[in-house]
């Protein structure tokens, strides 16, 4: 019956919406235990440490347009992770540098 197929259809949203109230309310309560004070957090996607190093790529961008700098700020774990990744693109005044944030010292 049609009545049916349309409950089951109706349930289903309501399983949907929950579950995205559930996610909102995650999402909340993580951001009401982070420091408002503190340092912005980890660049990389599902990590919620706070940033501690930026992490900064100088390198000559394809094309010889010009100079581009990559600045991503990362927590420590992340920015041990990091290596140069255009070095296919290294020129004299290329730099890989990591620098602390300063409300990491
Ligand atoms: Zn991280």
């Amino acid at each position: 019956m049609a009545d049916t197929k349309q409950g089951r259809a109706k349930q289903a949203d309501d399983e949907a919406n929950r579950q995205r109230e559930r996610d909102r309310a995650e999402a909340r309560k993580r951001g009401d235990e982070a420091d408002p004070d503190a340092p912005a957090t980890c660049y990389r996607r599902d990590c919620a440490e706070p940033a501690a190093f930026v992490v900064v790529e100088r390198y000559q961008e394809e094309g010889g347009h010009g100079a581009v700098e990559a600045r991503v700020e990362l927590c420590a774990t992340h920015t041990a992770e990091e290596r140069p990744v255009n070095l296919d693109a290294v020129y004299d005044d290329y730099v890989f540098r990591v620098e602390p944030l300063p409300d990491s010292a």
